[in-house]
């Protein structure tokens, strides 16, 4: 028998030599050992095989023991005296890393089983902070080491004991913790133990007696690591206009990573007011989430100061003079929007229309490259100090664009961080969609200045209201500075869509999920925190309207101001401004997994001009299956008509498993719509005859283009759960596509392409696809053409890059020549491509290349100075067909050449044909350890695995993913793993199920 329930433990590891003693952390799956010695807590890797017996555990009221055996696997590596002497040890040491299954038996079974599963005891439950003594200001000050990759640090924390207790417990993680006391009154305490639990993520302060309610200070010297990680207190790497190698210090604290820099209360709900002081040598710049208001040059013997206090050695600045920086005090705040950056950048700034500093800083040389941004943000703080009615509270707002960053941006209040690509434009080398995603990356970090930063979610369970909130007014934003961009109907296919993929799946979960321990919440940064929220957002600013959303937006945010909130706190202003259930209407949203399907099961035409409808619901599951107990959601339906196909013929919110409508107004030969304009998360489901009604108005495209769209794409995700034949489709995409001029149908009509081309990958007609996805883009191709016309739309500019991508992939002879012969005129210098042509010029000239064109475009990549050039070389290389170059490209993928915030994507790049699938994915096997070392769990590792893994469509492929995981657990990847094993499934049937109707389609059609 199994005991799920889990375990506080010590462990003792026996190897023959040497014996190493340490103790350890049972988490999900995965047990680490933390070397006891080391200045630095840190988890310890291993390279040997051994069994260990684990003798006993601890149970977690401590006095129960349990004996149970286990297995493991260990990983043990000799760290090298230099290796050694920089974590603060003097002779070399054995790092141990092990995993492990344990199956514990009951105390009494004198032969215990071995398991070895997946599915090995979870951690013991996770527990919040004790609130018995809060943090209410801290005094922080970082002197970080830009060389040795050391920092030292020194904070005092006033807090409120509120219940009588002898100990403090605050997070803290790889960190060593120098003296520490307590002050309240005259008295002053010092812990009789300071216990850091690597495990718990805590440090926990024991006192001889119990402290006195009210005020104290607590003082911590502490001294950590500058990692090479991107999360906490890290470094990043970049290089000086004069080719040096050097790096900055960055900090990035969200979700969790705050307690990785200064020991904290690292929970959203625990706000505190911080001043900040920064000690950093001199000519770099010291950035933080405020400004600086006092400055000066400390003496030699005050750079050393802090270092000698910490315990350590050597010289604070590597022995010059550092300066000091304090930055004034900010407002009540989370840790996990703290942030400082220290290194060398330039920079460019103005005053927004409103009054606030705004400062965009860039790599040194290249101010001008971050105009764009500056010039978007500056507009954006007015834009929404006008629509939430509160102004942007803090004195200024800086962006910096980081080398090294693992996220697209961050929300640090005062002080936005982003990857390079994610602010910086290049008027020479920026593409429009480029631009285009600048824009809403700033809107979306800008509008969290508010929602996230003024009021923030009380759990991480509420992520979701912030990204799902930031996601959705980004849009409204950028469409009201780029109105010519038509941003809404990109909404459609970029998150939209994206989101009802994912939710169809069994391995979904709710929008509002249940967090525990941390490792947990980086799994939650996902399509469906962002997509579906923003997605069910607009649902719910259409079911009450624009004017009565900004007033709830107005009241939540002075309510709440400075607070933390739940998701019904968002309900309860909408509902009072609107006076609409908004709460009853979305909760069946945000806590049901899913979406349903709106079946229309019958239209009758009741007289000349009235037609009534009955429509049902029941949830939408990817493999078609159909439960009777299926949830029931809330649904704002809506409906048009071909008399005004814009306007709203008919509204009303669906309560009940089927209802009847009618329609006033509608004769005999006019189409009814269900969800116009594509806003109600659902699919609609039409029988045949009012299906064919659409048909002439897609063909004449009086049906407007988000209904043409919605219309492809339910059809689409029904093919897909086997409801409707593939041919379906293939003919529905053909009565588009002699006409069709609207970049977003055009970007579904595409993502359709894209599925099905992956399906068929699998068989041996791909090329008869191929050929009917030339014949389908040939007529816009040919209105398109390869050179940009003056004024043509912002739209034509990204169609055309959509359509030739697709040719190109195609092997469409034309395009694949047109596109060597520019590739060679741009590779000489002769006549740069055009940013916006340069992926498909790349990957068509890849497609058909040899070793040559390999090291062409790698010397390109060494040559190119701006990030997003060197991304759109490194993620076309994929589009290679020879084995062994893909083989190159893998390795190149894990080289120094590559940062490891981009390697994942250039892995990606490999599998997306047939042959790279199978090399990324035995790739990724053979380098499981160091992927999973190098990336500590988070987003990146699960899009990896996701891409490299969803595509296949066969059984025996799902089982060896299965099998593949049973053996490499990894916590904070095991609902991307399921959503893949279940995709792989899906794909498996659906291929079984059309194969032979689509060659058939595909050959009579040719
Ligand atoms: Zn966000």
């Amino acid at each position: 028998m199994l005991f799920r329930a889990g375990c506080l433990c010590s462990a003792r590891i026996r190897v023959p030599e040497p014996v190493l003693l340490g103790h350890g952390r049972l988490y999900g799956s995965r047990y680490f050992l933390w070397e006891r010695e080391s200045r630095l807590a840190r988890p310890v890797p291993v390279d040997i095989r051994v069994s260990v017996t684990v003798q006993q555990i601890q149970s977690r009221s401590g006095d129960q023991r349990r004996h149970f055996s286990s297995w493991a696997s260990v990983r043990e590596k000799v760290v090298s005296p230099k290796q050694a002497s920089f974590l603060g040890s003097s002779s070399p040491f054995i790092l141990v890393k092990v995993s492990c299954g344990l199956s514990i038996a009951k105390p009494q079974s004198r032969a215990p089983r071995e398991i070895h599963t997946g599915n090995m005891p979870t951690c013991k439950p996770f527990e919040r902070l004790p609130k018995s003594v809060v943090p209410r200001h801290y005094e922080l000050l970082l002197q970080p080491n830009l060389k040795t990759f050391v920092f030292q640090g020194k904070e005092t924390v006033q807090v409120e004991v509120k219940e009588p207790t002898d100990k403090i417990v605050l997070n803290a993680l790889d960190l060593s913790i120098g003296p520490v006391e307590y002050i309240c009154g005259d008295e002053v305490l010092k812990p009789v133990i300071v216990d850091l639990s690597a495990e718990n993520e805590t440090l926990t302060l024991h006192f001889t007696k119990a402290l006195p309610l009210g005020d104290g200070k607590l003082t911590i010297i502490f001294t950590g690591e500058l990692n090479d990680k991107m999360k906490g207190f890290y470094r990043s790497k970049y290089t000086s206009p004069s080719g040096e190698e050097r790096y900055a210090g960055v900090t990035q604290f969200e979700a969790t990573d705050a307690h990785r820099c200064f020991p904290c209360w690292d929970e959203p709900a625990l706000k505190a007011t911080f001043d900040i002081t920064l000690r950093v040598p001199p000519k770099k710049v010291a950035l933080s989430n405020m400004p600086v208001v006092s400055e000066r040059q400390l003496t030699l013997e005050e750079s050393r100061e802090l270092v000698v206090s910490a315990g350590g050695e050597g010289e604070g600045g590597g022995g010059e003079p550092l300066r000091e920086l304090q930055f004034s005090r900010t407002p009540v705040m989370p840790t996990y929007l703290v942030a400082v950056v220290v290194g060398e950048f330039d920079s460019i700034e103005t005053v927004s229309r409103d009054g606030v500093l705004v400062r965009v800083y860039t790599p040194v040389g290249k101010a001008e490259q971050g105009r764009f941004a500056l010039d978007v943000a500056s507009k954006v703080l007015p834009y929404y100090k006008d629509y939430f009615q509160i102004a942007y509270p803090l004195p200024k707002i800086d962006l910096i664009a980081i080398a090294d960053f693992s996220a697209g941006a961050m929300e640090n209040w005062g002080l936005v961080t982003y990857r390079e690509t994610c602010l910086l434009v290049d008027p020479e080398n920026t593409s429009a969609v480029r631009k285009q995603w600048i824009a809403l990356v700033v809107g979306h970090e800008l509008a969290h200045q508010w929602f996230g930063n003024l009021v923030t979610m009380e759990w991480w369970t509420h992520l979701w209201l912030n990204e799902g909130y930031a996601s959705f007014v980004e849009f409204l934003c950028v469409e009201h500075l780029f109105p010519e961009y038509d941003i809404w109907t990109q909404f459609v296919t970029e998150t939209y869509i994206r989101a009802l993929e994912l939710d169809c799946l069994k391995n979904s979960h709710p929008i509002e999920v249940p967090v525990g321990h941390p490792s947990e919440i980086d799994e939650i940064f996902d399509d469906i925190s962002y997509n579906k929220g923003a997605s069910v957002i607009r649902m719910l600013h259409r079911y009450i309207g624009d004017e009565d959303f900004r007033k709830g937006m107005n009241m939540y945010l002075t309510r709440h101001q400075y607070g933390n909130t739940f998701t019904e706190d968002l309900w309860s202003a909408l509902e009072e401004a609107s006076n609409k259930p908004v709460g009853a209407v979305m909760s069946t949203w945000t806590k049901q997994m899913g979406f349903p399907t709106v079946k229309v099961v019958q239209q009758i035409q009741e007289g000349p001009n009235q037609r009534r409808l009955k429509v049902t619901q029941h949830k939408f599951c990817a493999d078609g299956s159909t439960q009777d107990d299926s949830p029931i959601w809330m649904v704002p339906l809506t409906f048009s008509t071909s008399k005004h196909p814009t306007k709203l013929a008919h509204q009303m919110v669906l309560e009940t498993k089927s209802s009847d409508v009618v329609l006033d107004n509608v004769f005999p030969d006019d189409w009814v719509k269900v969800n116009p304009g594509t806003v109600g998360f659902y699919r609609t489901q039409y029988p045949s005859e009012m299906l064919a009604q659409f048909v002439p108005a897609i063909r004449d495209r009086s049906l407007p283009p988000l209904d043409r769209l919605g219309l492809l794409d339910d059809l689409f995700a029904l093919v897909q759960a086997g409801q409707t034949p593939t041919v379906e489709v293939l003919k529905l995409m053909e009565a588009f596509g002699a006409e069709e001029d609207n970049f977003t149908v055009w970007s579904s009509i595409s993502n359709c392409l894209g599925k099905l081309g992956v399906l068929l990958s699998h068989t041996d007609f791909l090329p008869q696809f191929h050929a009917y996805g030339c014949r389908l883009l040939g007529n816009v191709a040919a209105r398109l053409g390869w050179d940009q016309k003056p004024d043509e739309s912002h739209l034509d500019t990204l169609l055309r890059s959509l359509v030739l991508g697709r040719l190109g992939w195609y092997g469409e002879q034309g395009t694949i020549a047109e596109a060597n012969r520019r590739f060679k005129s741009h590779a000489s210098g002769e006549k740069l491509i055009p940013a916006d042509l340069r992926t498909p010029v790349y990957k068509a000239v890849l497609s058909t290349g040899d070793q040559t064109t390999y090291d062409t475009m790698l010397k390109l990549y060494r040559e190119a100075d701006l990030h997003e050039e060197k991304d759109r070389i490194s993620r076309a290389l994929g589009a290679i067909k020879d084995e062994g170059l893909l083989k190159r490209v893998l390795e190149f993928a894990m080289s120094e050449e590559v940062r490891s915030q981009d390697t994942v994507f250039v892995i990606i790049s490999v599998a997306m044909t047939k042959v790279g699938r199978e090399l990324a994915w035995r790739f990724l096997r053979d380098n499981w350890h160091v992927l999973t070392e190098r990336y500590q769990g988070g987003f990146l590792i699960a899009r990896l695995v996701k891409s490299t893994t969803e595509n296949f469509a066969s059984e025996e492929r799902a089982l060896e993913l299965e099998a593949f995981f049973r053996e490499h657990p990894s916590p904070g990847t095991e609902r991307t793993v399921q959503q893949s094993v279940e995709t792989i499934r899906l794909n498996a049937a659906w291929l079984e199920r059309d194969r032979e109707g689509i060659r058939s389609y595909l050959s009579s059609n040719a």
